[in-house]
């Protein structure tokens, strides 16, 4: 069984990214700018953006947060949107998810201009992903796909099966692991809740990508032996083993399920820093793309 060490991959992909910020310093091009809009007082949705900003300043890449009240309303935020898609400094931005109830994710997301969309959320880059073409992949699918490529997994024919079918992960994974691509061109099935017999057919996986949201769902009578298993779920939960009194876990349970893998990601380390990376290198090329 090999760890697939999201971790180094991740830091290793930062170095790239610092290098390729400093050569286009050095050339007197422009230096990429990524802004996050950060709407409430959500404690997970402020430590994301404070770990993407942070990552920003580590490769020089310029970021701006702005932060906005639960009150704001929704035509407000909407106009602070439009106006970043005018200013011309800003490369890519994103609005972090969720968002107060009275304000429509649909309608935000939609009036960001799909140039700027580096998380790749507006329907047109959804549409462009499926189509195959040119576009900004969501961050944590993309960040599997360069775990797959880095580590020269062998996907061709197989059969992945994605656990989740959300916009951000699951849906997005099942496209992206049945293209006719390197990395990718597998038999894909994409199970939610509604799947009968889940077990039967996570057991047939060779490629298994689980993005459901509960904590050590996936057991080790699910998965055959020599599985690739991939684990997206991320969770806090009480641990007694720990100073901190918790532990992050994922929607695997690694103990039982990674005696049986080929290669596993683990939480944390795995999936989880391959996202922001993702996220830096959709700015790099938002930048490019316009300069
Ligand atoms: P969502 O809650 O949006 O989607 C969960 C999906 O899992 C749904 O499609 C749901 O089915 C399905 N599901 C839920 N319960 C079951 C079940 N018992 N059996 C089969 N399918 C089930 O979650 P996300 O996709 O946003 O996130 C999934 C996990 O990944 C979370 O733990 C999240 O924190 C984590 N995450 C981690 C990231 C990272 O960077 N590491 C980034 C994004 C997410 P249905 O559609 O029928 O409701």
């Amino acid at each position: 069984m090999e760890i697939i060490d999201g971790k180094k991959v991740s830091t290793q992909i930062k170095e790239e990214i610092a290098e390729e910020v400093a050569r286009l310093v050095a050339e007197g091009k422009k230096i990429p700018h990524l802004a996050a809009v950060l709407v409430g007082n959500d404690g997970a949705s402020e430590t994301y953006v404070a770990n993407k900003v942070k990552a920003c300043q580590a490769v020089g890449i310029k970021s701006t947060e702005l932060r906005y009240g639960s009150d704001i309303t929704e035509e407000q935020l909407l106009e602070v949107i439009r106006q970043l898609n005018e200013d011309s400094d800003i490369d890519g931005f994103i609005v972090q998810l969720p968002l107060p109830k009275h304000i429509s994710e649909e309608k935000v997301l939609n009036t960001i201009h799909p140039d700027k969309d580096v998380d790749g959320f507006h329907p047109c880059n959804v549409g462009k992903m499926v189509l195959g073409l040119p576009t900004y992949l969501p961050a944590t699918p993309a960040g599997i796909m360069e775990l797959l490529a880095r580590y020269d997994i062998d996907t061709e024919g197989k059969h992945c099966v994605v656990v989740g079918r959300s916009n951000i992960v699951g849906t997005p994974m099942a496209v992206l692991m049945s293209r006719k691509a390197k990395h990718a061109n597998c038999t894909v099935t994409m199970c939610h809740s509604r799947t009968s017999n889940l077990k039967e057919i996570t057991r047939q996986a060779d490629i298994l990508i689980v993005a459901i949201g509960v904590p050590h769902f996936i057991t080790k009578d699910m998965v055959r032996e020599g599985c690739v298993v991939v684990d997206v779920g991320i969770h806090r939960i009480p641990s007694e083993t720990t100073k901190s009194g918790w532990k992050l876990v994922g929607d695997v349970d690694f103990e039982q399920v990674s005696p049986l893998c080929s290669y596993i990601t683990p939480v944390p380390g795995g999936v989880g820093p391959m996202t922001i990376v993702s996220l830096l290198q959709n700015t790099i090329k938002a930048c490019k793309a316009k300069h």
